[in-house]
């Protein structure tokens, strides 16, 4: 089997697994709990929030685990719009690419009666920084900006929004789930409020994840509880936990070798152009993570070419894996500006640290297999 899906989701690390195992195992204690079981859990889950604030660049105090990366965007969102005026009102600033866990809640603080602008990316991916803050009226409470896209891969210019919207009273958050582990990422450096993370996106567990939460900020919790300082209730997932932290540590490791996926992802386009033709790189001319190509093949139908290419054993995506089996184009292309027949046409295939030269070769013969076959298919249809 070759896995080129890394942007849904990584194995699990065997560091991370080996560290987890007394935790699912013997180690069963409440961290909140006052006796020596409980403190001993407690422990292991100040340690895995010291590794977590280590690698990416903030204070231990400033990480709040939560269940996911998901979880994370809504603490951000509405945890935030909430702390500033109870019903929320203003006005909230996203970009019209963010992941469905960012648009939908805006989508639901525009229920409560806030005003929510969406901001359209250049046809390149990338989200024109100026145009972003120029969207952010005096009325703007907070503003969200992802910092790598999950579908192409482009990076958008979170820092210098940040910097721009310092000395405004908007809360800057930044949803980094797909850059993590693919560039360096540091909450000092981007200076922004709230930043998400996911620890199934490098090498961790899923179902656990972070929001770092600049000292200073205020949060409303949306889960009452005195866990996380008050900021997210709920009895520790110990486990999963450790687990983060562990995958936390391995991120420089990542980071080296994801260098080198860069030169193997631009191998993989250029060959897939030039054996194919009439293909499309969505992003290709942006800066990007080094993993990542969303490709459209013309004349093809992405959903038939992502069965054709699971039969044989090679695991990639259509557009975003959240949007999957629907059949309207991804709002991250029609954002784009990318006409429907070729958003249809679109793969996401998505490089790994596990990732072998020789499955890129491996994969590019099967890619120009199923393109070739399905596009004679359709000319002796005609
Ligand atoms: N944000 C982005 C950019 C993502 O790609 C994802 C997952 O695909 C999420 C948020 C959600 O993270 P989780 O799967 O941990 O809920």
């Amino acid at each position: 089997m070759i896995y080129l899906d890394h942007n849904a989701t990584t194995p699990l690390a065997p560091a991370v697994r080996d560290a987890m195992l007394p935790w699912v195992g013997g180690d069963f204690g409440n961290p909140s709990s006052a006796h020596t079981i409980g403190q001993t859990a407690r422990a292991a889950v100040d340690e895995a929030r010291a590794r977590v604030a280590g690698q990416l660049g903030c204070a231990p105090g400033e990480v709040v685990f939560t269940g996911g990366g998901t979880e994370a965007d809504l603490l951000a969102l509405v945890g935030s719009a909430l702390a500033a005026g109870t019903p929320p009102t203003g006005r909230v600033v996203i970009s019209a690419i963010e992941h469905e866990a960012v648009l939908e809640a805006a989508a639901l603080l525009g229920r409560l009666g806030m005003t929510v602008t969406e901001v359209r990316p250049g046809p390149d991916g990338r989200v024109d920084a100026q145009r972003f803050i120029d969207a952010c009226a005096p009325d703007t409470v907070v503003a969200s900006l992802m910092l790598a896209s999950n579908e192409t891969g482009v990076l958008q210019p979170v820092a210098e929004v940040a910097a721009a919207l310092r000395s405004r009273p908007v809360v800057v958050h930044t949803d980094a789930v797909q850059a993590i582990g693919k560039v360096p990422v540091s909450f000092a450096d981007l200076d922004v409020d709230l930043l998400s993370l996911s620890g199934h996106k490098f090498g961790g567990p899923k179902g656990v994840g972070a929001l770092l939460v600049r000292h200073g900020q205020q949060l409303a919790p949306l889960m009452g509880g005195s866990q996380e300082a008050g900021r997210r209730g709920g009895t520790h997932n110990v486990a999963a936990i450790v687990g983060l932290g562990q995958a936390a540590l391995g991120i420089d490791v990542r980071l080296e070798q994801m260098r080198s996926r860069g030169a193997e992802r631009d191998r993989l386009e250029a060959e897939l152009g030039r054996r194919l033709g009439d293909v499309m790189v969505h992003g290709g001319s942006a800066p990007r993570v080094p993993n990542t190509a969303s490709v459209a093949f013309a004349g093809v139908d992405a959903a038939a070419l992502l069965m054709r290419l699971d039969l044989a054993d090679l695991c990639v995506s259509r557009g975003s894996a959240c949007a999957s089996g629907a059949e309207a184009p991804s709002h991250v292309l029609r954002a784009m500006d990318v006409a429907p027949a070729w958003a249809l046409a679109t793969l996401r295939l998505s490089l790994g640290v596990e990732t072998r030269a020789t499955e890129i070769e491996q994969a590019i013969e099967l890619i120009v297999g199923a393109v070739e076959a399905q596009r004679a298919a359709t000319r002796s249809n005609l």
